[in-house]
């Protein structure tokens, strides 16, 4: 190399290192790059061409995410060809009930999981595949789909603490629709960190008797499901995380419908775990106009959209 190109080639390193100095002053801040969640839907025994828009638009609307929605066939020929591409995603949100997916879904979607994917479990997404030995790993506990003792226990919050309850019974029940009050029961996870200890949501079906393996599970809130109201007088956990793998899944036994989507405490929930299932962290706020135990807030996330 001679002189004058050792020069040139100082000359070129200077330039280079001040204009990425002046970058780094001048350049305007990033906006924060949005979340990427995939919504799947397409069988379930409730109304998913209802629901799924509103899951869509609570996301959406909370500004932290992009939302794709993978509607799954119910032919059974064409469900075979169900092949969403997981890993393109930071969180997988179920609002899907029905027939079993095909191996390769199956086998693509724990792999996403267990090696750091985000999971999110809405009402009777927690219904689906009983038999699927992953995916209860993933949800803790479900309900129905003749799931009992040998599925795993009961989860109740009993005299101040968890307890995991392998006696005999069915799995899955719920009594009337009606308006209840969530006790948050661990204030330091990041989902329910600055969320008030008590907070009524809005009418849904309060799922009770979940059974499953309840493994790498932390129960986030509870209800109590009232005899009076067709009930199981316990307890049940309603809003869980769990670890499965390296990855992290938030299950919502919340949002039978819309009217319990509309619900406040139901989309703040739902954002907050949606967030902590793709990255591990919240940094949404917590709204002021958040419930507390006395009165229901509403908010319609299409119209909030749509404006
Ligand atoms: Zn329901």
């Amino acid at each position: 190399m001679t002189y004058r190109s050792i020069c040139r080639l100082f000359v070129a390193l200077a330039l280079t290192s001040a204009l990425s100095a002046q970058q780094d002053v001048a350049a305007p801040k990033r906006p924060v790059t949005k979340l990427k969640a995939l919504v799947i839907d397409g069988q379930n025994n409730h109304n998913w061409r209802k629901t799924t828009p509103l899951l869509r638009a609570t996301l959406e609307t909370s500004g932290r995410f992009e939302v794709d929605v993978a509607t799954s066939p119910a032919d059974k020929q064409q469900l075979a060809t169900f092949a969403p591409t997981f890993s393109d995603y930071d969180v997988v949100v179920s609002n899907y009930n029905g027939q079993l997916w095909p191996e390769a879904a199956r086998e693509a979607f724990s792999a996403y999981v267990r090696k750091g994917g985000g999971f999110v479990s809405v009402h009777a997404a927690d219904n689906a595949f009983p038999n699927w030995k992953d995916y209860n790993l993933m949800i803790g506990v479900g309900g129905w789909g003749r799931r009992n003792e040998k599925s795993g226990p009961y989860v109740r919050w009993r005299d101040g603490e968890i307890v995991r309850d392998a006696g005999p019974g069915r799995g899955g029940s719920h009594g009337r629709r009606h308006e209840f009050v969530l006790d948050v029961r661990d204030r330091e996870h990041p989902i329910t960190k600055g969320l008030p200890p008590r907070f009524l949501h809005c009418a849904d079906e309060l799922y009770d008797r979940l059974r499953g393996p309840a493994k790498n599970l932390t129960v986030l809130a509870t209800a109590f499901s009232d005899k009076k109201t067709g009930g199981s007088g316990e307890h049940e956990p309603l809003l869980m995380a769990i670890d499965f793998g390296r990855g992290r899944c938030f299950h919502t036994a919340l949002g039978h419908d819309p009217t319990a989507m509309k619900c406040v405490a139901f989309q703040v929930t739902l954002v907050r775990g949606c967030e902590w299932a793709a990255t591990g962290a919240v940094t949404t706020d917590v709204p002021e106009a958040f419930p507390g135990a006395d009165a229901v807030v509403v908010r319609d996330p299409l119209v909030a959209r749509s404006k």
